[in-house]
């Protein structure tokens, strides 16, 4: 099984000074190619922290990170930072496009970091279109952001996150500022990665986000309290069809309202809006 990431005991703490934060405190994960996880929990538990640390965007305090076969504590900042434009693409909530440049503009983005210093070729920008048509956008090239609506923002994230074909595609609650049917039809977008053989890590609080991938793993409190495929909650790929309340299992004696035996990993106080779809 070749691995595409894997972490051993990664913590990461933040030094406010006064208090430390242990952000994460001792997770250890493999993510083999081509799988699709969902990271779940509740609010501070570490997912940003986590999806951070695997865009190698920051780095542990403690623990390894291992990245497409290599230890990336031994690597330098330029070096961590090539193989990084090179092996991920990045897709957040809020989309962080650039304003005043059209959808072409931003899916190029990525291009301008590239490390020879080269301009954005013509056949660099003929690929941008490429994406741009694959996203659904390609009606769409001379719009600025603001004339887009939210899942076409998105789609323009999206096809600025493949500019550079990564294997591996991170995504921090990527719609969790969209409607249910826009919410099922970018998942539709980062399913078919999944399905072309792209790694996708995707931060989610949303079970019927998470449903959708092939394994979730969850966080409370910077630790891993459960990493698996939880059956009774795993629709047939591709299903996008909204599903009932999950009844609780036959053996159940209790209200049957922890459908794991975890604790309810995202104990915000707004129950309901997770675990039933
Ligand atoms: P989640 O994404 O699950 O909501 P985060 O990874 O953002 O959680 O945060 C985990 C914990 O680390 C929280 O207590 C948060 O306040 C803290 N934290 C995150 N980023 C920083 C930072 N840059 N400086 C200090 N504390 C941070
Ligand atoms: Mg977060």
């Amino acid at each position: 099984m070749e691995l595409a990431a894997e972490i051993r005991d990664l913590h990461k703490y933040y030094d406010l000074g006064a208090v430390i934060v242990k952000a994460l405190r001792g997770v250890t994960a493999e993510f083999p190619k081509g799988d699709f996880v969902a990271i779940m929990g509740a609010s501070g538990s570490g997912k940003s922290t986590l999806l951070n640390i695997l865009g190698a965007l920051d780095r542990p305090t403690h623990g390894e990170y291992i990245l497409g076969g290599s230890d990336t504590s031994v690597l330098s900042d330029d070096d961590l930072s090539a193989i990084r434009n090179e092996m991920i693409g990045f897709i957040f909530q809020s989309y962080n496009l650039i304003p005043q440049f059209t959808v072409l503009e931003n899916i190029a983005v990525p291009l301008q970091y590239q490390r020879n210093g080269k301009g954005v070729g013509v056949s660099q920008m003929n690929w941008c279109r490429e994406l741009a048509d694959r996203v659904g956008l390609a009606d769409r090239l001379d719009h600025r952001p603001t004339q887009l609506s939210g899942g076409q923002q998105q789609r323009v994230a999206i096809a600025r996150a493949l500019v550079n074909d990564p294997q591996i595609i991170l995504a921090d609650e990527p719609t969790g500022n969209l409607d249910t049917e826009t919410e099922a039809e970018i998942m539709q977008v980062l399913t078919d990665l999944n399905v072309e053989g792209r790694t996708i890590l995707m931060v989610t609080h949303e079970m019927s986000v998470a449903r959708l991938a092939k394994r979730q793993l969850h966080l409370t409190d910077g630790q891993k309290v459960f990493d698996g495929v939880p059956t009774a909650e795993t629709l047939a790929p591709g299903s996008l069809v909204p599903t009932a309340v999950p009844s609780p299992p036959p053996t159940a004696v209790s209200d049957g309202s922890d459908v794991y035996s975890v604790d309810n990993p995202d104990d915000d106080g707004s129950p309901g809006d997770d675990w039933d779809g």
